[in-house]
């Protein structure tokens, strides 16, 4: 359903992502996991179209979407920062993509009460994002993303910032939405636990490179390499 053939990106001298190739399945939920640097964000940018690729192709659905422009893939991107616009209330925030859209009134309303409903933010429609917590922000966030209707979810390290309570529940109510909603998903972390217990496929990335994946189990019970073992493995 996506699929990544041979992609690479340079910045100047520096190569970041090295020919990774990789295939998701529609309705997957797979995660990219790997230390600080390895390319994680990147990689999430170049499937979105933030950034243009160096060499390779991108696929979505059937459909070649390397050098489609970033509104038109049909894809929805949550960062680890919160980026609400800071001026506008809940509601608003949600509604911001319909309108561009020029949705009309009703089925924004429906669509935004229905996106709000699904992140548990009901009462908090007229709250600016400063009056709001970080996990409440990055519900936001989500909403805002949901309510364009993507085919595909991209989150990098979404609740990072969020403390280990909440972001338990927040993890399964991703889960929730990414089921419901029929997504595929593709989300970016540098916690195995997080990895472990989200995803259908982990691929674990070192300097630009995927070094291995599978399965949860599989990563867990069989590590193929020190990196990977020390990473994830069971290891002893
Ligand atoms: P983290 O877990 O810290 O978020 P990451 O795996 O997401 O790390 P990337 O942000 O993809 O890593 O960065 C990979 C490499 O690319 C890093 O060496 C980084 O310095 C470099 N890089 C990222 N963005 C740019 C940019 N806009 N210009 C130049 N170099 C960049
Ligand atoms: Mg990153």
């Amino acid at each position: 359903y996506i699929i990544l053939q041979d992609i690479e990106k340079y910045y100047g001298e520096n190569q970041v992502l090295k020919k990774i190739n990789l295939s998701i399945e529609e309705g997957e939920f797979v995660t990219l996991l790997g230390p600080s640097g390895c390319g994680k964000s990147t990689l999430l940018r170049c499937i979105a179209g933030l950034e243009q690729v160096s060499s390779g192709k991108i696929f979505l659905d059937g459909k070649e979407i390397t050098h489609v422009d970033p509104r038109e893939r049909n894809v929805g991107m949550i960062f680890q920062q919160y980026s609400l616009f800071p001026n506008l209330n809940v509601y608003k925030n949600i509604a911001f993509g319909l309108k561009m859209k020029k949705v009309d009134r009703d089925e924004i309303h429906e669509r935004v009460q229905n996106a709000i409903n699904m992140v548990d933010l009901k009462g908090k429609e007229r709250k600016y994002p400063y009056q709001l917590s970080g996990g409440e922000q990055q519900r936001v966030a989500l909403a805002r993303c949901i309510v364009t209707r993507p085919k595909v979810l991209l989150l990098d390290e979404p609740l990072s910032a969020i403390d280990a309570k909440l972001r338990k529940s927040l993890q399964s109510r991703i889960k929730e939405i990414h089921k419901e909603l029929g997504m595929t998903s593709i989300f970016v972390t540098h916690d195995q636990d997080e990895a472990m217990t989200m995803s259908d496929t982990i691929y674990l990335m070192k300097d630009g490179v995927i070094e291995q994946s599978g399965n949860p189990f599989e990563l867990y019970s069989s590590p193929k390499s020190n990196f990977a073992a020390s990473f994830i493995g069971n290891y002893n």
